[in-house]
């Protein structure tokens, strides 16, 4: 076959390529998702160290496929960004956080929602002028609409990455770094970053209270954030021993299944309700 011709597939084994052509034939399902209503914007709270209460949510994706049930982000989303329908996922959630914070306007105006941004979002130039106009014919106030850019989405193109954040930046949107810790980002790159909040990768929280070498890499990076002025949030937090360890680090923020996992429906109503 051309894939074979091609060689790079060639050392795949048999179960290996028929995954691989599931994953393209699920992404190619994709547009059909999104014209059809099939994603769900999930929200997770993201919690105040110092006082427990709500600073906003995490917007993840959820697919309600018809055939095989809910499917979880990590089964499509590396896909579809490398097919490019990932800009598909990105509008479609933008706008659902924007629909959101315009029904919050009244009841949680101090509540922020954050949607992921993928490489190829930051790769096209027209991405910024475009969102500015949503956000500004939407009514809602752009610092309620957070943006998360993972550490390694940043390091693909730098120089056409960083642009675009400044773009963002500028039209008033807050930007955060995702999964800090996994990619390779130097001291001096972020600081070049208009980002204000940086997300401690689960990686790193998992365990910490019983793991001090952990806990020493923890509280340099809270350092550093905090020394570049950014809000520091961790990733992951299951139980009650990594949260008050977080807290003793002087970290600023928490999200994991501890505070609560994604909700959708009837279970955000309630926790909406109950934060207020
Ligand atoms: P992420 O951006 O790092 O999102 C956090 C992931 O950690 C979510 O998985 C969340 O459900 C999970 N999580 C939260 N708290 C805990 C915890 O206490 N323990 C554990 N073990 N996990 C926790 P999810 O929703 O499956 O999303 C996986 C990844 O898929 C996300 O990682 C993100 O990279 C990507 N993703 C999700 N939604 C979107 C989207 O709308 N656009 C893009 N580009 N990527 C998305
Ligand atoms: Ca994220
Ligand atoms: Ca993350
Ligand atoms: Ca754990």
């Amino acid at each position: 076959s051309a894939k074979r011709a091609a060689g790079s597939f060639a050392w795949y084994s048999e179960a290996q390529e028929a995954a691989r052509l599931d994953h393209l034939s699920l992404v190619s399902d994709l547009r059909v998702a999104v014209a059809q209503s099939q994603l769900q914007m999930w929200l997770q709270p993201k919690l105040s160290l110092r006082d427990g209460r709500p600073v906003g949510a995490e917007a993840l994706v959820r697919w309600a496929h018809p055939e095989r049930g809910m499917v979880s982000p990590a089964d499509f989303v590396p896909f579809a960004e490398q097919t490019g329908y990932i800009t598909l996922v990105t509008d479609w959630m933008l706008a659902e956080a924007l629909r959101t914070l315009q029904t919050w306007q009244r009841s949680h105006p101090d509540l922020s929602i954050a949607v992921n941004l993928s490489t190829r979002d930051l790769q096209d130039p027209g991405f910024a002028p475009r969102l500015a106009q949503r956000v500004a014919a939407s009514g809602v106030d752009p610092q309620r609409l957070r943006l998360e850019i993972t550490e390694s989405g940043l390091m693909d193109d730098p120089a056409k990455s960083v642009a675009l954040l400044h773009a963002l930046r500028a039209a008033g949107m807050p930007l955060s770094i995702d999964d800090f810790g996994t990619g390779y980002s130097s001291l001096a790159y972020l600081q070049k970053l208009p980002v204000s909040e940086l997300k401690i990768d689960r990686s790193f929280v998992d365990g910490l209270d019983a793991a001090p070498a952990t806990q020493r890499l923890v509280k340099a990076m809270i350092e550093m954030g905090h020394g570049l002025n950014l809000m520091v949030t961790a990733e992951g937090v299951e139980t009650p021993a990594e949260r008050d360890t977080l807290k003793a680090l002087g970290c600023d923020v928490m999200q994991g299944y501890l505070g609560s996992r994604p909700l959708h429906g009837e279970k955000l109503d309630a926790w909406l309700l109950s934060s207020t």
